[in-house]
């Protein structure tokens, strides 16, 4: 018998079988009705009606969501009301109606034709992923056109929910800790807000299957694989058996990482070290807590722009600064200023094409060019520091006259705040990411200059070994491990130490688990990470002595290539403490050269 196994991106980890569950989909017209002229009054006020009929429902979903999930999910729904009160998108759906003497559905089909076309043209992942926010507040608005309206019934039973695209609100809506065992869809990618979703509640999801929706029918048996992002249609006995074991072997795997969120962080000969959470989002900050974060080591802020198709204003930075600092605290949370320009580009700013991005007007670079940006930013920043716990950290320096340019211009900021007796942090901690190899060679003459620094190792190793890290033909070449990276990130790490500064791992490294120990061995205390690998880290950490790190990696120095590291480093674990690779699953001692 054929099995059909569908590949797609696992956004959320873990194993779900169970009956497949299809809610019913809005399909947006694609007839367009016609009214006659007097019809029109009516018309818009049919639109207006179930506008408003809208905005209950979502004041009424958000409050039960922050019951439900707390505040940090319920803010879906406060930009869903934010779409809707938007006077564009009214007017446009009045203007249809108007100009073109056509029911309201019609005005709504059109206008999401309208934006789904304008964010699938969009370069970057995260905001073409928005598309579902509109697409979500405009279908809740079409639902409320007709009035008397077909309930939908909520689930009495464990399920596996299947469906073409789950818009945000529906996710928060539908998806019930208990019932909802896993969640395959046609659409979406990491970054949407459902996958979001799906990770805080713990729910396996795979997104982007293309057609799942179609292959399946109400009730029939599926698998979810969430960590590897695959769906399993009709599995036979021994194939679910096998997805019984690493449905259970995750669980137990998941319930040990657990228990190490709560645990100390310290090594085992207690040495502590602090594991940090990377942040895109700020509803993000709740989960990471959970999961062992002791602050945000990183806030990549540029998030904030994407997400928006109009520049963000200072009030817009200001309610996410403080919504971070204030969920996060007392704990730190590391605020960093605009990494964009280049292929990152601003579809609010106009930015010219480079003909070599990587090496363009990025990062800092663009900041000291847009000062004015630069300036709402730091005064959004400055604003949130009440509390004691921000700090403000610059992308992509490369020496320390742009150090001295910011300084300036963060002392204006700060001066016209205390003009305007603005409270703020006065000590407020300022740091620099050491990503380009220019800085780390200077990193002693840098830390003068600063409070902190934080390695950035993926764009540290891609300028350093020249190695494009969104190309998928060099992707062999990008090696954390080679002993020049090595050498490179011991000394910044060892220079910080000296000067008695505040040094952070916020690259990749920090969070895989051999790159974990090398940079401990090296003396690093502060892992900034997705949350999601934090507890694997921590646990990491936990099972082996820093004396132990500190012996690999002195002997590991002597090593001439990264592969050669990476075999040394493993065997020497393997033998001393095992226990760090606690995955469940066997780890391939690669053989001796
Ligand atoms: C880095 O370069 O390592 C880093 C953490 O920043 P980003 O990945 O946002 O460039
Ligand atoms: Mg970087």
């Amino acid at each position: 018998m054929d099995i059909t196994r569908l590949r797609g991106i696992g956004v959320s980890p873990g194993v779900a079988m169970g009956e497949v569950l299809l809610p019913r989909r809005v399909i947006f017209t694609s007839r367009k009705e016609l009214i006659a002229e007097v019809q029109v009054p009516d018309e818009l006020k049919r639109l207006r009606q179930a506008i408003d009929r809208t905005r209950d429902d979502l004041v009424r979903i958000k409050d039960g969501v922050k019951d439900k999930l707390g505040q940090d999910s319920s803010f879906i729904f406060e930009a869903h009301l934010l779409i809707l009160e938007d006077p564009a998108l009214v007017s446009g759906l009045e203007a249809v109606i108007r100009d073109e003497k056509a029911r309201a559905e019609w005005a709504l089909s059109k206008m999401n034709s309208r934006y789904e076309q304008l964010f699938e043209s969009l370069a970057d992942d995260y905001f073409r992923q928005r598309k579902s926010d509109v697409s979500d507040v405009l279908t809740r608005v079409y639902r409320n056109l007709e009035t008397r309206r077909e309930k939908e019934k909520t689930p009495q039973k464990e399920h596996i929910l299947v469906a073409h695209e789950l818009l945000p609100s529906e996710a928060a809506l539908r998806f019930s800790k208990e019932l909802t065992l896993g969640v395959a869809l046609d659409m979406g990618g990491q970054t949407s807000h459902t996958a979001i979703l799906a990770r805080s509640l713990g729910i396996p999801a795979v997104l982007g299957l293309r057609d799942v929706s179609r292959q399946v029918r109400e009730g029939d048996f599926i698998i979810v694989d969430g960590t590897d992002g695959e769906v399993i249609i009709d599995p036979p006995p021994a194939i679910r058996r096998e997805f019984q074991a690493k449905k259970e072997k995750y669980e137990t795997y998941g319930r040990e990482l657990q228990k190490t969120a709560k645990l100390k962080s310290v090594t085992l000969d207690k040495v502590r070290f602090i594991p940090q959470a990377n942040l895109e989002l700020p509803e993000e900050i709740g989960p990471a807590l959970a999961m062992g974060a002791e602050g945000v080591g990183l806030f990549r802020s540029e998030f904030i722009y994407l997400r928006r198709e109009s520049l963000p204003t200072e009030e817009d930075h200001f309610e996410i600064y403080s919504r971070l600092a204030s969920g996060a605290h007392p704990r730190p949370v590391t605020i960093r200023t605009l990494d964009i320009g280049g292929e990152k580009s601003l579809p609010q700013l106009n930015i010219e094409k480079e003909p070599n991005p990587a090496l363009g007007l990025r990062a800092v670079r663009f900041s000291l060019r847009n000062k004015e940006l630069f300036r709402v930013q730091l005064r959004a920043i400055l604003r949130a520091s009440t509390g004691k716990n921000v700090r403000v950290l610059l992308p992509m320096v490369t020496d320390v006259d742009e150090i001295a340019e910011v300084k300036a211009i963060f002392e204006d900021v700060k001066e016209e705040l205390r003009r305007g007796r603005v409270a703020f942090d006065e000590r407020i901690p300022l740091g620099v990411m050491i990503e380009v190899p220019a800085a780390a060679a200077m990193a002693d003459v840098i830390l003068k200059e600063v409070d902190f620094v934080s390695i950035g190792t993926n764009d540290l190793i891609q300028y350093f070994l020249a190695v494009d890290r969104s190309n998928e033909f060099v992707t062999h070449l990008f090696k954390p491990f080679h002993p020049a990276v090595l050498r490179l990130i011991r000394s910044v790490i060892q220079a910080a130490r000296k000067a008695e500064k505040d040094v952070v791992v916020c690259g990749e490294m920090a969070a895989d688990t051999l790159g974990a120990i090398v940079l401990l061995g090296f003396g690093l205390r502060t892992f900034s990470m997705n949350p999601i690998f934090i507890p694997r880290i921590k646990k990491a950490l936990r099972s082996i002595e820093c004396k132990t790190a500190e012996r690999i990696v002195e002997e590991t120095m002597k090593l001439r290539s990264a592969q050669e590291i990476e075999e040394y480093v493993t065997e020497e674990v393997l033998l001393r403490h095992p226990q760090v690779f606690l995955t469940g699953q066997p780890v391939e001692v690669p053989p001796k050269k």
